[in-house]
């Protein structure tokens, strides 16, 4: 094997994967993990779910306990950041000023919150969501009766809303945008996500472009076209910005993400990148994507560690997502981009179980299935293999999904 030293900028979800991608392709060589968090590799998805909400603790966010890093020989330099990629001298400059000498490099920084520059942002009580420490501190305020709001009506601000409203909380949520999960969901997909918050009673106002927060010193309220909404507190969840900055001070390109080729490869050869920093071409759909999901994050990382084990890169799957708010679990496969016609199966404006198909020229590209594990899950391959698929069966209930290919 041709590679000796493996550094990893970032110890998030895909750095932690790669060790066991690494581990399982039998690579022999040191691998070094920079994370400038102070824990072990965790999962993100429970911040706004089961961890907000108090059900799980800490121990149970890491992906991998320590034990597995020592048994696998990874080092991990956690609390440290790295500040600069040397590719003439083949080293990453840490913060201390001590250099990290690379044969390869993996960068996996992944994204950050969009900051909104806004009158009184910097207030005591205003929030983002992204870390264990985010959550650490809104937890400790979490208490019923105190008012929450909510900037952004994207799905992790809905989950964090959904938890605090079970909790007794008076939550407010504010979009710019005309409806709920713009960027994400289809319009079908969206007008279901408000009914049920407002049936959990949760205020939605969308169309709601905020122009302030309001406060002495601690946040008091946020001002909202000519309306005011008291609070306690206010998470701004705004979407997420990719950490390119290092990849693009070292001469990588970096438009919305670093570019990479279909082996996670940038145009340094001894340098890849993985999870949310990366923009990538992706076969299935044709264009390059920027995704940032889990599912993007472990398959790049087993695209990344084959090929710097030399193997052949493994050919990419259909994308997914999910999202969890209150009983209601969302699954999506595939990209409703371009779709022609949607599908039906179930009736979103009752109850909480249905799917939404999304069909280009009579081939299935897109699911979305609310409450629906078996449509999501039978519609998966008929997206990989781009199957056609008659309407008819599609939106019938009597018919399992994969019958109805034609
Ligand atoms: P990360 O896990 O963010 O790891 C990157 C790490 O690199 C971070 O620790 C960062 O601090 C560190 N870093 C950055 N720059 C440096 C530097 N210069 N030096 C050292 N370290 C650095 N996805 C789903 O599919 N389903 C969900 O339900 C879902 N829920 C989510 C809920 C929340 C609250 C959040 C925030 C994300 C959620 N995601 C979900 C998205 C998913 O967690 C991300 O796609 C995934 O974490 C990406 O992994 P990553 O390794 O690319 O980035």
């Amino acid at each position: 094997m041709a590679v000796e030293s493996v550094v990893v900028i970032g110890a998030g979800q895909a750095a932690g994967q790669l060790v066991a991608s690494l581990a399982q392709e039998g690579f022999r060589g040191s691998l070094t993990l920079v994370g400038d968090e102070p824990h072990l590799p965790y999962q993100r998805p429970p911040l706004s779910k089961k961890f907000l909400a108090g059900e799980i603790e800490m121990d149970r966010l890491s992906l991998k306990p320590a034990a597995f890093y020592d048994k696998t020989g990874a080092r991990l330099l956690l609390g440290r950041r790295a500040m600069a990629i040397d590719r003439p001298a083949r080293c990453l400059v840490l913060d201390d000023g001590s250099r990290l000498d690379y044969s390869t490099l993996v960068i996996a920084t992944g994204s950050r919150p969009r900051k909104l520059a806004l009158p009184g942002a910097a207030l005591d009580g205003v929030f983002y969501l992204r870390t264990i420490a985010d959550v650490s501190a809104l937890r400790a305020r979490f208490a019923a009766g105190r008012s929450l709001v909510v900037v952004g009506g994207g799905y992790i601000g809905l989950e964090l809303a959904a938890v605090a409203a079970k909790k007794g909380l008076r939550v407010t949520v504010l979009e710019q945008a005309p409806r709920l999960m713009a960027r994400g969901v289809g319009a079908i997909v969206s007008d279901f996500y408000d009914r049920l918050h407002r049936e959990e009673g949760v205020a939605v106002h969308t169309g709601a472009a905020v122009r302030g927060f309001e406060g002495d010193g601690s946040i008091r309220g946020v001002v909202c076209g000519g309306t005011r909404f008291d609070a306690d507190m206010v998470v701004i969840g705004a979407g997420a910005v990719p950490n390119v900055e290092l990849a693009q001070e070292a001469g990588l390109a970096a438009h919305d993400g670093i570019a990479v080729d279909a082996r996670c490869r940038t145009g340094d050869p001894l340098i890849y990148a993985i999870g949310d920093c990366t923009n990538q071409h992706h076969p299935l759909f044709d264009r390059k994507l920027r995704l940032e999901s889990v599912h993007n994050a472990l398959e790049q990382t087993r695209i990344a560690a084959a090929s710097i084990c030399g193997r052949p890169a493994p050919a990419m799957q259909v994308p997914w997502f999910w999202s969890d708010q209150y009983d209601v679990k969302l699954q999506m496969a595939g990209l409703p981009a371009g779709a022609t016609e949607t599908v039906l199966r179930g009736d979103p404006r009752s109850g909480r179980s249905f799917a939404v198909f999304h069909l280009s020229d009579g081939v299935l590209i897109a699911v979305e299935a609310v409450n629906r594990a078996a449509e999501f899950m039978m519609s998966k391959p008929l997206i990989a293999e781009r199957a056609r698929v008659d309407r008819c069966k599609l939106a019938d209930e009597r018919v399992p999904v994969k019958d109805s290919r034609v």
